[in-house]
C-alpha cells in the first residue's frame, strides 16, 4: 500500500517545527500562542501541524499523518478542534455566529473550507466576513468548558486573530484569563500589533520566518508546471505569500506587465488628466476584484524593488525595457519610498477603502517619487 501523504510537512519551516516540537515535548508548553507572521508563511499549517503533533497517537515522529486523530485534524472534523474564523454578519444575534446565514452561503462557506483543507496555506475568501465578533467567541466559549477526554487536548485555532473586535476580543480574554482544563489557544495573524495588550500578554509570541522567493519558485515550477520566468516573476511578487503565489501564477502576467507600463507612461506626462484618466480606466474594468488590485500592486513594487537593485528577473523583455526605460527617465527615482507608498496603498484596499481615491492618492505621491521629490 503506498504510504498517505502528510500533509504536516510544512514547506521551509524545518527550524520553526524543531523549535516547536522541542516546545511541546518539555512540559513547558503554555495554553495560549500567538503565531505571528507574514501573509502565506504557513501560519494556519503549523496550526495544524501543532494540534495534530499534542493529539497524534503514533509513538514517535508525530504528527504521523496517518492515525485518527492526524486525519480528522487534517479535515478539520477532530471534535475537539475548534476553527475560528470571520463570517458575514447577517443578523445581530449576540450568540449564534451563523444566524440569518442563509444556505446557500453557508454552501459557500463550506467551500472555501474545502480548499483550506485541501492546502491548510489557501486564504479563506467569504464575501462581507470582516471581522471576528461576540457571537463567535460566545459559542466558543460554550464549547470550550465541557468536559473533555482526559486523553485528547482540545485545540482553538484563530484564523487572523486580529480581526477580532473589540468585544470579541474581550470575550476571549475572560476565557484566557481562566483557561479551560486541556485546552491550547493558538491564534494566527499578521498584524500581532492589532491585538490587544491584554491578549498579548496572555499568550507568548512566536514569530514565523517568512519563505524564501527561491523555494517558492521551485514549489510553482514543481506544483504547477510554470516556467521559470514565470515561476521567478511570481515568486517574487509575493514577497514570501506561498497562497499569494500560486493565485499569480494561475493569471497571466503578461497582462499585468502592460497594465504597469501603460501606468507607469502615464506618471511620466506632467498633465493630470492623464493620471485621472488612466485611474477611471483601471478603476472600470481591470481592478475589479481584490485578487486583481494585490496583483497589480504586487508588480508595481516589485517593479521598483528591481528598479532600486537592478535585478533582471528571469528574460522578460517587456519587463526589462522598462526597468531600464525608468532608471533612464528618472535617474532620481526613489524607489524605497515609492515601495512604501505601494505597500500603504495595498493595506488600505485591504481594509475596502474607495479604490478611486485611492489609486490617485497613491498615483500622485508615485509622480513625486519618480523625480525625486519629497511627498
Ligand atoms: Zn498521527
Amino acid at each position: 500500500m503506498a504510504e498517505a501523504v502528510n500533509i504536516f510537512q510544512l514547506m521551509g519551516q524545518e527550524q520553526t517545527r524543531s523549535t516547536w516540537n522541542t516546545l511541546i515535548h518539555s512540559g513547558r508548553f503554555g495554553h495560549a500562542h500567538i503565531l505571528a507572521g507574514h501573509a502565506g508563511v504557513g501560519k494556519d499549517a503549523l496550526a495544524l501541524t501543532i494540534a495534530a503533533t499534542i493529539n497524534c497517537k503514533a509513538d514517535q515522529n508525530k504528527p504521523c499523518g496517518q492515525c485518527t486523530a492526524c486525519r480528522q485534524i487534517q479535515n478539520l472534523e477532530y471534535p475537539q478542534l475548534h476553527l475560528v474564523f470571520a463570517l458575514p454578519r447577517r443578523s445581530a444575534s449576540q450568540t449564534d455566529p451563523l444566524s440569518g446565514v442563509k444556505e446557500g452561503e453557508l454552501d459557500l462557506i463550506n467551500a472555501e473550507l474545502a480548499k483550506k483543507i485541501a492546502w491548510p496555506y489557501y486564504h479563506l475568501q467569504i464575501d462581507g466576513a470582516n471581522d471576528i465578533r461576540i457571537s463567535t467567541i460566545r459559542k466558543l466559549r460554550k464549547d470550550v468548558y465541557l468536559a473533555n477526554d482526559p486523553d485528547t487536548t482540545r485545540v482553538v485555532i484563530i484564523l487572523r486573530a486580529h480581526r477580532m473586535n473589540v468585544e470579541a476580543a474581550n470575550a476571549l480574554l475572560k476565557i484566557l484569563e481562566e483557561p479551560p482544563q486541556g485546552t491550547v489557544f493558538l491564534l494566527t495573524t499578521e498584524f500581532p500589533d492589532r491585538l490587544p495588550d491584554t491578549i498579548r500578554s496572555r499568550c507568548s509570541m512566536h514569530h514565523i520566518p517568512d519563505l524564501g522567493w527561491e523555494l517558492i519558485r521551485d514549489d510553482l515550477m514543481e506544483k504547477r508546471g510554470v516556467d521559470q520566468t514565470q515561476a521567478e516573476i511570481c515568486a517574487r511578487m509575493s514577497m514570501g505569500d506561498l497562497a499569494a503565489a500560486h493565485t499569480f501564477a494561475e493569471q497571466d502576467n503578461t497582462f499585468w506587465l502592460e497594465r504597469i507600463r501603460a501606468t507607469l507612461n502615464t506618471l511620466a506626462r506632467e498633465d493630470f488628466v492623464s493620471v485621472h484618466k488612466q485611474v477611471l480606466k483601471l478603476n472600470d474594468k481591470e481592478l475589479e476584484n481584490d485578487e486583481s488590485r494585490q496583483q497589480f500592486l504586487s508588480l508595481l513594487i516589485l517593479f521598483f524593488r528591481d528598479v532600486a537593485l537592478q535585478i533582471k528577473p528571469g528574460e522578460t523583455a517587456l519587463w526589462m525595457t522598462q526597468v531600464t526605460q525608468l532608471n533612464k527617465l528618472f535617474p532620481q527615482c526613489d524607489s524605497p519610498a515609492a515601495i512604501k507608498a505601494i505597500e500603504r496603498t495595498k493595506d488600505a484596499l485591504s481594509r475596502k477603502v474607495h479604490l478611486q481615491l485611492a489609486l490617485t492618492a497613491l498615483f500622485f505621491e508615485l509622480r513625486k517619487h519618480l523625480r525625486g521629490q519629497p511627498s
